[in-house]
């Protein structure tokens, strides 16, 4: 028992957990605008302190030391790690984190099982089952979870790994698990651990085999499911402790993730099941040179690019994952505002899936200071753009790809795009001609109107601002 030792369902610490709810719903809430989506993210934080310290306050609690050890290791460890993760590694870091919550249910239920079997006790089916449940999806989401990071991390390959009939190979093995788990709850009395044990390795190869046949430039949407996963799992594994900040917390992680995959796949116009199925977007992160063929098109220097910008009317920026790589955002505000001091119309054009999360343009535009009335959607930019005199393309490429609407075979076809190809002029700045996440080559590159500025996006953007300051 621990030093503070309220009873578990008192008033008091129903009342934490109400007060932690609410201000995770109030976290969430603000974490739809990007003005407010860094106080939401310290609400939500807030709310998770109390819950955790009205948990740590109750009877049911001892092993003090373990857990102020543990606390104290995972606190550093976390720490550390988020204070030095890349922007541009941030997805990776979910994976990683979101994978250890599906493991820490994994073990939960696990040591439930153990310390009933120890007590002799008979499994009620109203918890059994719920342990069951966390068992299987923590194990699954735990080491599908390793494996997305291996993926985005670069230690495994990026394309789909596949084995012959693996989709049934994976139907075989789910229902293998199921069938141990109903013969676990059949045999409720005295059920097996050996059984137990088979279950909780059977969902680890599911999980490494359900994530390994999908491509790396998938890996996000993968890793919102998997987080929906968790989420469920620990609302299963907040029923069979009985702790309602469990249930609560796991179902609100759950619904957000299902949510958050479901507007992923229409921002790819892609169904959950192609993304997973259908093994897409092999190509190395940052694209395999050499895997294209490059075809005759112009290419120009700064100096040229900030003569076509500083003469226009309207510009549209249009940022990708390029930008965010080159940490160029407060270099292509300070070019948006030597255009503007020019009188010209500069507004950032958004795609949801620019970058490698939901939302990475809108939080580094946002940290550089970009008002937010210049960003606009996708779909509200898009009939602008032929009266738009030059968009200037900053480190994104599948998110203009002309491919995705004209050519039903393309691999992206069907994904919304930022139609840069109907503006008068297009610049283009990235490094080479490799191709973007998905692998494929890009016909925007190639237009008569576009031209090609081969440079970082940072020193490219500094050097236009520079250069239309001198106009
Ligand atoms: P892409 O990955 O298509 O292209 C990025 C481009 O940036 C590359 O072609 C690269 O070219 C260039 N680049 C890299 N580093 C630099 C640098 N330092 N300076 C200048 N340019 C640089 O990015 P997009 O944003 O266009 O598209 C995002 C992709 O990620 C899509 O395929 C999308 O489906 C996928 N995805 C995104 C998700 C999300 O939630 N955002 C989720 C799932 C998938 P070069 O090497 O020549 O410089």
């Amino acid at each position: 028992m621990g030093p503070i030792a309220i009873a578990t369902g008192s008033d008091f610490i129903t009342g934490c957990y109400i007060a932690a709810f609410v201000l995770f719903i109030v976290g969430i809430k603000q974490g739809t605008h990007p003005t407010t989506a860094k106080r939401g993210n310290m609400i939500a934080a807030v709310g998770m302190a109390i819950a955790v310290a009205a948990t740590l306050a109750t009877d049911a609690i001892d092993n003090w030391p373990i857990i102020i050890t543990a606390l104290g290791a995972g606190t550093a460890v976390g720490w550390a790690a988020s204070a030095r993760v890349a922007m541009t590694d941030m997805p990776q870091m979910v994976a990683l984190y979101n994978g250890l919550g599906g493991g820490a249910v994994a073990m939960i239920a696990w040591s439930e099982f153990r310390s009933g079997i120890h007590d002799g006790v008979v499994f009620e089916l109203e918890s059994f089952v719920p342990i069951l449940f966390s068992m299987v999806v923590g194990s699954v989401s735990f080491w599908g979870s390793n494996i997305a990071f291996g993926k985005l991390q670069d230690l495994l390959p990026q394309r789909p790994v596949k084995l012959p009939g693996q989709t049934f190979l994976n139907g075989i093995l789910l229902v293998a698990i199921v069938a141990g788990c109903v013969s676990l709850a059949i045999d409720n009395e005295s059920p097996s651990e050996a059984i137990f044990v088979a279950c909780l390795i059977g969902a680890a190869v599911l999980g490494n085999l359900f994530v390994l046949p999908i491509g790396g430039a998938d890996m996000p949407v993968v890793i919102s499911l998997l987080n929906a996963f968790t989420g469920l799992a620990a609302a299963a594994a907040g029923f069979a402790l009985d702790n309602t900040a469990l249930i609560v917390g796991g179902t609100i992680v759950g619904s957000s993730g299902t949510i958050l995959t479901l507007e992923m796949a229409t921002a790819m116009n892609r169904s959950v099941a192609n993304i997973l199925f259908a093994g897409f977007g092999g190509a190395p992160a940052g694209g395999a040179k050499g895997d294209i063929e490059v075809r005759p098109h112009r290419s120009i220097g700064a100096q040229d690019a900030a003569i076509s910008l500083a003469y226009a009317d309207s510009v549209v920026i249009v940022p990708g994952y390029g930008l965010a790589v080159a940490q160029a955002q407060h270099a292509v505000k300070e070019m948006g505002d030597a255009l503007e001091k020019r009188g010209i119309e500069v507004r950032y054009a958004i795609h949801p899936v620019a970058g490698r999360m939901p939302g990475h343009m809108n939080v580094l535009l946002a940290e550089a200071d970009v008002p937010y009335e210049r960003l606009v959607e996708m779909e509200d930019i898009n009939p602008d753009m032929p009266r738009t005199d030059v968009a200037i393309v900053i480190g994104a490429n599948d998110v203009t790809n002309p491919a995705a609407k004209e050519d039903p075979d393309s691999p992206i076809a069907g994904m919304p795009i930022i139609e840069c190809h109907e503006a008068q002029q297009v610049i283009v700045i990235k490094r080479s001609m490799s191709p973007g996440f998905a692998g494929i080559d890009n016909d925007l590159f190639y237009l008569d109107k576009t031209a090609m500025l081969f440079a970082d996006a940072k020193g490219a953007a500094q050097e236009i601002a520079s250069e239309v300051g001198k106009l």
